[in-house]
């Protein structure tokens, strides 16, 4: 393994592997932020559109939606000044039923091409626990494994910041199985505290996934939302077994 990227030394090349639309900017905004800043290069996969993200009496097709939400990710990496942005198309809620081989190859095929320094996607409680989360984190897992470059970094919370925002989760239900699990001290490779303009522009690229964050922050309470994204932690994959 190459050396630990501190705050001050963001990595050249970053690549985000996500389920979703709008997964890239809750859990990894500021250090996109900070990877353009240090003059650095973002690629972000999205393995599905997100269509599955709107109630069920929504009037609009499946493909207007992906579409909607596609437009959306483009607009929030925009905030950035992120252009490569790549699309998997797999339908939003059934990557756990999709064939692997494929997935993994597609995925594999841009770690080869971005050989990015590190990779960034989900660990396996897939921080909400959707399936489709769980889902990424393996298939990344796999792909990188198979590359064999770079760090692999999971998005994380930390014990404090669960225990800060208990109460605010069980009120909203914000988890659809149980809690992340903590990150423990040593398996931190990168805890980011965002800066006020950094929380700004992750609020500007939170407010293009409007179809997702509208409703988020209105029932948080507009400074209560600026509060609870601004902090990204990152663990390494130790325990998760991941590393050879
Ligand atoms: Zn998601």
């Amino acid at each position: 393994m190459t050396s630990i990227h501190t705050p001050t030394d963001p990595p050249r090349r970053l690549l985000g592997l996500w389920a979703h639309p709008d997964d890239e900017s809750y859990l990894s905004a500021g250090l996109m932020d900070r990877v353009v800043r240090a003059g650095g290069q973002v690629t972000v996969v999205t393995l599905t559109d997100g269509e599955a993200g709107f109630p069920e009496d929504d009037p609009r097709s499946a493909e207007e939606l992906r579409r909607l939400r596609r437009s959306e990710l483009r607009a929030a990496l925009g905030v950035y000044g992120v252009d490569d942005v790549r699309f998997l198309g797999i339908p939003d809620g059934g990557l756990s039923t999709a064939p692997e081989p494929p997935l993994v190859d597609a995925l594999e095929a841009v770690v080869r091409e971005v050989r990015p320094d590190v990779v960034v996607t989900f660990g396996p409680d897939g921080i909400t626990g959707h399936d489709d989360h769980t889902t990424t984190s393996r298939l990344a897992g796999e792909a990188w494994r198979r590359v064999g470059h770079g760090e692999l970094w999971h998005a994380a919370k930390t014990d404090g910041w669960l225990a800060r925002w208990r109460e605010l989760h069980d009120r909203l239900g914000v988890w659809m199985t149980e809690e992340p699990t903590g990150v423990r001290e040593d398996e931190i490779a990168l805890l980011l505290d965002l800066a006020p303009a950094e929380i700004e522009r992750k609020r500007a690229a939170l407010a293009a996934h409007g179809s997702q964050s509208d409703i988020v922050a209105a029932a948080m309470g507009e400074a209560t939302y600026r509060r609870w994204i601004d902090q990204e932690t990152f663990r390494l994959p130790l325990a998760a077994g991941v590393l050879r």
